[in-house]
């Protein structure tokens, strides 16, 4: 019998145009490295990963045990269970007065499915994406594997004002996609009404440009700050906008790998159909936990975030004394962004010359054994950005460090 399968091993010439576009995950390699030198005995503070070091909810992975036990353990509805989707539904009308009925809820494998969907399913060769920058690794890799151009636009100077002038003028008739994601990773940085508010404005006079929104950090804001998302702001949004949600990093999830997304019905049916032909549904069980998550008390989500500000605090004091390191304020989510271009540059103590934030991130993990990501696949040459998901000590220990190993950097 002949056979068609020749060469055997599958080389890198095998491999598609899609997935040689994009890289490897800069987060996923980083964890992977500290996690390898803690095997090997080494003392590391790693704070690079971007979950939340709390444990799920004691009543969440009881509904996911009821669940199993129920026989809850088979295919569910390819986009999610309907009893989740009216969960989410109430979810939207709760927080965000959001309608959507669960004909217009789609369900995945973390909110990192619903995005990769959504750009699978609308992005043709060569369509442009507008991504606000610093941004989410996954953001411009996901574009490249649709085929499309991300479009990085930099926060950079002039404020708000600057930003959204820059925006503008890179909308052409190729934009697809903006996508926001407020607030940010790796930045904290927060869109309040006013900035949210222009940026519909700014939609609503090109309407061939749809909203990918990314609410995930919703509920990790500081100082009192109030959550808002577009399609509640501008209502007449609604139907282009796809806002996107998850358990993972609200309820200390992101195990359990379930994200949500409201959107008009035909984005959300062919992001369904996506799924049905590649993983077929989010797990069952995980997604009973989700329900139970949504639907259950939530006062930890408050009791958390307020952990969470204490932490921000506890480091900006910290580094206002580390020489060289630079951080912001973030004004939600978990990260501080540090600049650390005064550091470039300068030589190390077994005189290395640091070239880049890499080397950089490589210097603290090798010498100080604190594991940091470095910001340029984040759109930030000469950053790194710290995980505030870890406690107290671990957080205190690893400034300790750093202020040791930045003093020594000539
Ligand atoms: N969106 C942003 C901005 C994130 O930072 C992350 C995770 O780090 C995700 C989405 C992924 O969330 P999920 O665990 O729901 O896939």
């Amino acid at each position: 019998m002949s056979s068609r399968i020749e060469g055997g091993v599958a080389g890198p010439d095998r491999l598609s145009a899609a997935v040689r576009r994009i890289r490897p995950s800069a987060v996923n390699m980083a964890s992977q490295r500290a996690r390898e030198l803690k095997a090997q005995g080494r003392n590391i503070v790693d704070l690079t990963t971007g979950e939340p070091d709390f444990a799920t909810p004691a009543h969440v992975c009881e509904a996911a045990i009821a669940a199993m036990r129920a026989g809850q353990t088979r295919y569910t509805t390819v986009g999610g269970t309907l009893e989740l989707r009216q969960a989410i539904a109430r979810k939207f009308m709760r927080d965000n007065s959001l309608d959507y009925s669960p004909a217009e809820i789609f369900v995945g494998a973390g909110a990192k499915q619903a995005l990769f969907n959504a750009l699978v399913a609308t992005v043709e060769s060569g369509d442009e994406v507008i991504v606000l920058a610093p941004c989410w690794v996954a953001y411009p890799e996901m574009v490249l594997f649709a085929g499309g151009k991300p479009i990085m636009v930099a926060q950079g100077t002039g404020g708000f004002g600057g930003l959204l002038a820059r925006v503008e003028k890179e909308i052409t008739p190729r934009t697809k996609w903006l996508m926001i994601n407020s607030p940010t990773n790796p930045s904290g940085a927060f869109l309040n009404r006013e900035e949210l508010r222009a940026l519909a404005d700014l939609l609503l006079v090109h309407p061939h440009v749809w909203a990918m929104v990314d609410d995930i950090y919703e509920q990790i804001l500081f100082d009192g700050r109030k959550f808002v998302t577009l399609a509640e702001i501008e209502p007449r949004l609604k139907e282009r906008t796809l806002t996107i949600n998850g358990v993972s990093k609200t309820y200390s999830m992101t195990g359990w790998r379930i994200g949500y997304a409201g959107g008009s019905q035909a984005l959300i049916r062919a992001m369904a159909k996506i799924q049905s032909q590649s993983t077929s549904a989010p797990c069952s069980v995980s997604q009973a936990a989700a329900l139970a998550a949504l639907d259950g008390p939530q006062d930890i989500v408050r009791e958390r975030s307020a952990v969470f500000q204490r932490r921000r605090d506890l480091l900006l004091k910290e580094f206002a004394s580390i020489r060289g390191m630079r951080p912001n304020a973030p004004q939600g989510a978990f990260y501080l962004f540090l600049d650390c271009s005064e550091l470039i540059g300068r030589t190390t103590p077994p005189g290395e010359t640091i070239a880049s934030d890499e080397q950089l991130a490589t210097d603290f993990l090798m010498r100080a054994g604190v594991a940091l990501l470095h910001g340029t696949p984040f759109g930030a040459p000469g950053y790194l950005r710290l995980s505030f998901a870890a406690s107290e000590e671990n957080l205190l220990e690893a400034c300790r460090r750093l202020r040791a190993a930045c003093e020594e950097i000539q």
